[in-house]
């Protein structure tokens, strides 16, 4: 498999064309943003976890009958994925009220939410992702309405999958976001599954292990996201 033409840098992965037109190669970058992009910086080995912790995941995911665009991994950073014709949209789960929910519905982070919600967000950084609805969604075209429906099912398939592992790794799934793509006609999940994407607190201590230690100045952010790294590794391999 080459490497070929840089086709995107975005803010997390440098997306790069292959000698195979259906496949690109992604590359995972240590550089971390918050905040639409205000805050900058770079978590040490950052691109190593967020590629083989998302390629663990998604390989879960796949067995659970949901099709992924991860193919392979390339290397400690790198993975091969399908290309996919993307949904501009970021599909939003929560289990547990924290970030922007907290925020706008004025209840504590912490709160336990009595069933899983999901949003979705329209992918824009100049408008700062805003919130909508699948009727946005349909009557803008981005997506069509049945598929705007499909893609929340798979978010709230993915939760329950996710949510099982990380349990028994000792750590609650928060929140998480999603994107996903087309393929041939069929709803692909893509891009990746993180500490950046994702919002982990341990179960017993309630110490975060994901991106909001660096959003809030936590420190031990890299520590944070090996530990998540080795107790997932952990668990898929005694499984
Ligand atoms: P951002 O664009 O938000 O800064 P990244 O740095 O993570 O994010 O860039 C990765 C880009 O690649 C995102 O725009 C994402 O939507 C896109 N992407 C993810 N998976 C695929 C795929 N399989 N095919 C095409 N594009 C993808
Ligand atoms: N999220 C993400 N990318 C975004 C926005 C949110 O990966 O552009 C993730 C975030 O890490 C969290 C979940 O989606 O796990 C919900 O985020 P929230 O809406 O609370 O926004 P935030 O507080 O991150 O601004």
């Amino acid at each position: 498999m080459e490497k070929l033409e840089l086709k995107y840098e975005g803010k997390a992965k440098k997306v790069y064309a292959t000698d195979e037109k259906n496949y690109y190669w992604v590359a995972y970058k240590d550089d971390a943003t918050a905040f639409n992009g205000e805050k900058k910086g770079q978590i040490a080995d950052k691109g190593e976890v967020n590629n083989q912790l998302s390629a663990l995941f998604f390989t879960e995911i796949e067995k659970a009958g949901i099709p992924t665009h991860f193919v392979r991994l390339l290397g400690q950073r790198d993975m091969l994925v399908r290309k996919l014709d993307m949904i501009p949209l970021e599909v939003v789960v929560r289990n547990i009220v924290a970030g922007s929910l907290s925020k706008r519905l004025g209840v504590e982070e912490g709160f336990i939410l009595s069933q899983p919600v999901v949003e979705l967000y329209y992918k824009d950084d100049a408008l700062g992702d805003p919130m909508v609805n699948e009727s946005h969604v349909a009557a803008m075209g981005w997506a069509k309405l049945e598929i705007a429906k499909e893609i929340q099912v798979m978010g709230l398939k993915v939760n329950e999958i996710l949510r099982n592992i990380l349990a028994k790794a000792g750590i609650d799934l928060i929140d998480f976001k999603l994107e996903f793509g087309i393929d041939n006609g069929k709803v692909i999940l893509g891009d990746e599954i993180s500490p950046d994407t994702c919002r982990y607190w341990d179960i017993k201590t309630r110490e975060k292990l994901d991106k909001d230690r660096f959003r809030r100045d936590l420190g031990q952010v890299e520590e944070a996201y090996q530990e998540v790294f080795r107790r997932v590794k952990e668990v898929l391999a005694g499984q």
